[in-house]
């Protein structure tokens, strides 16, 4: 087998199949990410959402019998909307994030990465692979970093010459030892635009984050959101690009490649009022096909309330006083109960009194004494 031939086989066939850009890297262990994970966790700056176990992060050999190379692939994705939504006066709405656009990502990726190992093993029958997206146990960006994608920014993202950071990233673990490609230098400098853009600086120097400030890692969440940052969240309903949009390396990168990963703009910047309401069902219907709907209706629905709580909109009372009275989940109530103290009003007001003297839960009841004293 000529492996170099191989490569470029691999390379030329990842074009035609919709991959655009493809890094190849070594198996060794990610030692250096080893150091800045246990630092991370140390610190109380993680998720939640990774994988828990730290050594299977970072050593290929956990996952793979014999691994002798990763190939990263990115596919990039719009940053402009084509079909904008008309805006109506008064009407309010949400936004998920650029990464949510489309077709869920993990479809894309995993669809590509399907048809390359099958392209690989059409030619390397004996080849041990296994491929990853995202919620694979390896660092999507440490893998894309050493394989010469991009380079790490300040704001956390792989950040490619050719497509800025607005790119989906994946990989594949193969028993085949590629050449690897060299890693591309850093090209942040001096830059701090997204440290400063960060509404919450949940950007430590040094491309850290701390998720647990992040908007983008908040809005996943299931439980009430801390008081300090929902004035920050704006109207964003799933996720927050701003350390994305700031960066001038993403200037006038919008590239529209892929049409499952085209924005429906009535999806990625819906009415807000609406979402309040939908049944599970509507839900899934209407948002299921879109990554951000990965952690179901309620995150979305109580982000949608403090959104309509950031634009003050008194037309949302009606529905929120529903929620406050009617709905099962303390988040839900709680967040109702801060939403209306936020928006303001007798209605409101009388609405938050009456809920005080029939309210149980200790943690609606802090949200509903905010509400009265805002
Ligand atoms: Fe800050 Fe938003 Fe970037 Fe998170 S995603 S680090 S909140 S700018
Ligand atoms: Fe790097 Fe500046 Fe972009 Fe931040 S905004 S990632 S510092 S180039």
């Amino acid at each position: 087998m000529d492996i170099h031939q191989l490569k470029q086989e691999v390379i030329s066939y990842s074009k035609e199949i919709g991959i655009d850009k493809i890094g190849f890297t070594t198996a060794d262990p990610f030692t250096e990410l080893k150091n800045r994970l246990i630092r991370q966790q140390e610190l109380g700056y993680q998720s939640g959402f990774e994988e828990p176990d730290i050594d299977k992060r970072v050593t290929p050999s956990l996952l793979l019998e014999e691994p002798s190379s990763i190939i990263a692939i990115a596919i990039a994705y719009p940053s402009k909307m084509t079909n904008r939504v008309e805006s109506k006066k008064g009407e309010r709405r949400g936004i998920f994030s650029r990464a949510s656009w489309g077709l869920d990502y993990h479809h894309a990726l995993k669809e590509r990465l399907n048809k390359l190992e099958s392209f690989i093993l059409s030619k390397v029958p004996e080849a041990r692979l296994k491929s990853m997206v995202d919620t694979g146990e390896l660092s999507d960006r440490a893998v894309a970093e050493r394989a010469g994608i991009g380079w790490s920014g300040k704001n956390c993202a792989i950040i490619t010459p050719e497509f800025g950071s607005y790119v989906y990233l994946g990989e594949m673990l193969t028993s085949i030892p590629f050449e690897p490609d060299e890693p591309i230098e850093d090209q942040c400098g001096s830059c701090t635009k997204c440290l400063e853009a960060c509404p919450t600086g949940a950007l430590v120097q040094g491309g850290q984050i701390n998720a647990q400030h992040c908007i983008s890692f908040l809005t996943q969440t299931k439980d009430l959101i801390p008081e300090e940052f929902r004035d920050k969240i704006g109207n964003r309903i799933y996720g927050c690009d701003s350390c994305q949009t700031a960066c001038p390396h993403n200037k006038g990168k919008d590239f529209h490649y892929h049409n499952e990963l085209e924005p429906e703009s009535e999806i990625a910047k819906p009415l807000l009022k609406p979402i309040l309401k939908l049944s599970n069902r509507e839900f899934k219907t209407r948002f299921g096909t879109v990554s951000g709907a990965w952690r179901g209706k309620k995150p979305i629905q109580r982000n949608a309330m403090i959104a309509l709580a950031h634009f003050k909109d008194e037309t949302a009372i009606p529905d929120l006083i529903e929620i406050l009275e009617n709905e099962a989940s303390p988040v839900a109530r709680g967040t109702a109960a801060w939403s209306l103290g936020k928006i303001g009003g007798e209605t409101a007001l009388a609405a938050l009194q009456k809920a005080k003297e029939r309210e149980k839960v200790p943690e609606v009841l802090a949200e509903i004494d905010k509400g009265l004293n805002f």
